[in-house]
C-alpha cells in the first residue's frame, strides 16, 4: 500500500481535472483542488465533495496562495480554442503567473509538480510525428499564441526553477484527450460533433475536415500522467496521446455511423493557424514509463456518447 499523500489539483474541476481527483482519491490521497469556475464546473466533482478526502478552494491560480502539499499537478488553463481565446490575456498569466506561484509553492514545501503541457508547443507541425526533441512550429503572435506560448514559456518556467532550485518537475504535453465530463458547449471538435449528432443539428466542419488530430480517451491520460508523477529521475517533457491519427473529416463519420444521426456535415472556414495534422511519437512514453493508450476509439467513442446522452436528458 502506498503512503497517502496530500495532492493539489488546479484545474480539478475542469474536464480532465475532475477525472484525476477522483483516481488520487481511490488511490487513498488527500485531495485539494483548486479551480476559479472558468470553464469547470461543480457537475463534475459533485460525487467528490462528498468524500472527506477532498477539499475545494475556489481559488484563481493567478493569485498568489501558500498551501503545503507533497504533490502538485497544474492543469489550470481553458483548454478549448474559443474558451482560451475568449480573454486572451487572462490565458498567458493563468499559463505564466500561475505556474510561477505554484512553482513557489513546489520549491518552499519542496513538493513533486507536474505541468499539463500540450501538443500545442509544436504549433502547425513541420516533423511528424512530433517527437519531445522537436522545438516546434509556433506564431508568436497568432490568435493561438496565448495559449501555444504561454504554455511554452510554462515549461520555461518548469525547467528554470529545476535548474536554478532543484524543484522536482515534470512536464507532460497532451494530445487532443475525450471523454465524459467535457461541457457540452466546450467548443472542442470530439463534444461538437457529438452534441450537433445528438441534437440533429449540422455537424461542423472548419476547413476541408483533411486536417488530423489524434485522440486519447481520458482514462489513458490519467494513467499516465500519475504514472508520470510517480517516476523518479524523469522529468520530460513526455508526450501522451494516442497516436491513432484520422482527419477530422472521417471523424464527423464516425460519430455519425455511431449515433445514427440524420445531421448534416456542413463546412466553415478554418480558423487561422489551425494545425494540419497532428500525431505524438510516443516512444519515451513507452520506455520510461511503461506507458500507452488501451482504449480504442470506437469503446472511448461510445462512451463519451453515453455521457452526453444522459447529462443532454436524450
Ligand atoms: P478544462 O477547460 O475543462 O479545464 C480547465 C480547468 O481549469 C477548469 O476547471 C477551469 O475552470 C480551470 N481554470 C482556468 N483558469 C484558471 C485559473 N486562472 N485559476 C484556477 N483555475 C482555472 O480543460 P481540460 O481539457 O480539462 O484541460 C486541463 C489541462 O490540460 C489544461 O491545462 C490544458 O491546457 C491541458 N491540456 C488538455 C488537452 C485536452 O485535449 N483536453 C490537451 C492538451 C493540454
Ligand atoms: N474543428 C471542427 N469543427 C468543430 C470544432 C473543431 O472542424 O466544431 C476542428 C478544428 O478546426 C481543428 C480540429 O477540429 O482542426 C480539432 O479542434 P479542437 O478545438 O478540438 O482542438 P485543437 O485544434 O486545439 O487541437
Amino acid at each position: 500500500m502506498q503512503k497517502s499523500k496530500t495532492i493539489l489539483v488546479t484545474g480539478g474541476a475542469g474536464f480532465i481535472g475532475s477525472h484525476l481527483c477522483k483516481r488520487l482519491l481511490e488511490d487513498g490521497n488527500h485531495v485539494i483542488c483548486m479551480d476559479n469556475f472558468f470553464t469547470g464546473s461543480l457537475d463534475n466533482i459533485k460525487e467528490l465533495l462528498k468524500n472527506k478526502n477532498f477539499e475545494l478552494i475556489d481559488w484563481d491560480i493567478e493569485n498568489k496562495i501558500d498551501i503545503k502539499a507533497d504533490e502538485i499537478y497544474n492543469l489550470a488553463c481553458p483548454a478549448s480554442p474559443p474558451h482560451y481565446q475568449f480573454n486572451p490575456v487572462k490565458t498567458v498569466r493563468t499559463s505564466v503567473v500561475g505556474i510561477a506561484n505554484m512553482l513557489d509553492i513546489a520549491q518552499k514545501y519542496n513538493a513533486k509538480i507536474l505541468q499539463a503541457s500540450t501538443s500545442e508547443v509544436y504549433g502547425d507541425p513541420l516533423e511528424h510525428p512530433q517527437k519531445e526533441t522537436y522545438w516546434g512550429n509556433v506564431n508568436p503572435i497568432g490568435i493561438r499564441s496565448c495559449y501555444d506560448e504561454g504554455k511554452r514559456c510554462a515549461e520555461t518556467l518548469m525547467m528554470d526553477y529545476h535548474r536554478q532550485f532543484g524543484t522536482d518537475i515534470k512536464i507532460i504535453r497532451i494530445f487532443n484527450t475525450y471523454g465524459p465530463n467535457m461541457h457540452p458547449n466546450d467548443g472542442r471538435v470530439v463534444s461538437n460533433f457529438i452534441v450537433q449528432s445528438l441534437k440533429g443539428e449540422d455537424i461542423t466542419i472548419y476547413g476541408t475536415g483533411e486536417q488530423t488530430r489524434s485522440f486519447c480517451y481520458v482514462s489513458d491520460l490519467i494513467d499516465g500522467m500519475v504514472k508520470m508523477m510517480n517516476k523518479d529521475n524523469f522529468s520530460g517533457p513526455v508526450n501522451i496521446g494516442n497516436p491513432s491519427e484520422r482527419t477530422i473529416l472521417n471523424l464527423a463519420e464516425f460519430i455519425i455511423r455511431k449515433t445514427g444521426t440524420n445531421s448534416k456535415i456542413i463546412f466553415k472556414p478554418l480558423p487561422n493557424d489551425d494545425p494540419i495534422k497532428r500525431k505524438p511519437d510516443i516512444t519515451l512514453a513507452k520506455e520510461n514509463l511503461n506507458w500507452e493508450p488501451k482504449v480504442d476509439t470506437e469503446t472511448g467513442i461510445d462512451l463519451t456518447i453515453e455521457y452526453f446522452k444522459k447529462i443532454l436528458n436524450l
